[in-house]
């Protein structure tokens, strides 16, 4: 048997609040197995992760979630009927599924409160965030309770990309829409990497130290970029510098990142070197990529076989503790008793 995995950035769509899904629509026409698997939360999604040799996913309601519709009240209403709906195919599948929750960011408050329940009530592993909420980010001082919970609760928030802020789109991307710059290929890492800047830049973090988040497709571009951030934070004006810590001292102690849809070996060795073996975490980003591309990717790589097992499941067992399945808790804790 190899090494257990556990996925991350495992996505569904659900209606009716994917009904209007740019991705999923254009699927339905173009790519009927992505958008049958996409639908799937049973039989297809689970023989896909059997023949992977994936073990367990925290499953996700696809991008952009609830979070572009402009009646905040339908959003709320969506938001609470789709996580208790993905509570049901967690209870059917303890052993298969857990569950980030669908938030109504759209009412800062609202999404606070359904964190809240989802996580003490429907027994969810944190929430998933599709990045911006129309033009609001999430270091807008509204925000604050909903940071707050997830750092009481113990939760971590998955920042996920999504399409950039429509300002940007008509600066940077406007000509090349065609190509897709603007999507996975570049906007949706600069759009999420942007956006985690913030939260730190914000003092999100000296406010709430224990708090943390998962960004994914290797971290968005920001281990990458870490030196530069550091040895120019603060060059802005008289008010640089006002973090306790340098800005990449953050991602490394309130960030996870993951592998999802990123399988580099060269950006993984960087990922890897820069957020230190604790930090870095199994995911494939199904069904817009292939389980198997993923799991080949993590079985491959040259790296000692403590440091695959931290990444394939032992970080992701420590961070969510009794989320995960006592056999795969179970696996970790062998691992890392000492011989
Ligand atoms: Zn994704």
């Amino acid at each position: 048997m190899g090494v257990p995995l556990i996925a991350l950035e495992e996505h569904y769509a659900w209606d009716p609040a994917s009904a209007d899904n740019t991705v999923a629509t254009w699927l339905r026409s173009n790519n009927t197995t992505a958008y049958d698997r996409l639908y799937d939360r049973g039989p297809l999604r689970l023989e896909q992760m059997d023949a992977a040799g994936i073990d367990f996913q925290i499953l996700s309601l696809f991008d952009p979630g609830v979070q572009e519709d402009d009646d905040a009240a339908r959003a709320i209403d969506y938001a609470r009927r789709a996580n208790d709906d993905l509570a049901e195919t967690v209870r059917e599948k303890p052993d298969r599924f857990g569950a980030f929750a669908t938030l109504a960011t759209q009412d800062s408050d609202a999404a606070a409160e359904e964190l809240q329940r989802a996580v003490t009530e429907l027994g969810f592993a944190g929430a998933l965030i599709n990045g911006r909420t129309h033009g609001r980010y999430l270091d807008d001082s509204a925000y604050e309770d909903l940071f707050e919970r997830a750092e009481t609760l113990g939760v971590p928030v998955y920042l996920h990309p999504t399409t950039p802020h429509p300002a940007v789109m008509d600066a940077w991307f406007a000509p090349y829409v065609d190509d897709g710059l603007h999507l996975a290929s570049w906007g949706f890492a600069v759009e999420a990497g942007t956006h985690a800047l913030r939260l730190i830049y914000s003092g999100l973090f000296d406010r709430h130290p224990r708090l943390q988040m998962i960004l994914g497709h290797l971290g968005e571009m920001l281990p990458f970029s870490a030196f530069r951030t550091d040895r120019y934070y603060g060059l802005g004006g008289d008010v640089g510098g006002r973090l306790q810590r340098l800005p990449s001292e953050y991602l490394r102690n309130n960030f996870y990142v993951t592998t999802s849809g990123n399988f580099s070996p060269p950006a993984f060795a960087c990922t890897l070197e820069v957020m230190g073996a604790d930090r870095v975490m199994f995911s494939v980003d199904y069904p817009m990529d292939d389980n198997k591309d993923g799991a080949d990717f993590i079985a491959s790589y040259p790296m000692d076989e403590a440091t695959r097992a931290k990444v394939s499941y032992g970080n992701a067992a420590r961070l969510f503790g009794k989320k995960i399945p006592a056999r795969l808790r179970g696996a970790a804790a062998s691992r890392d008793a000492p011989s």
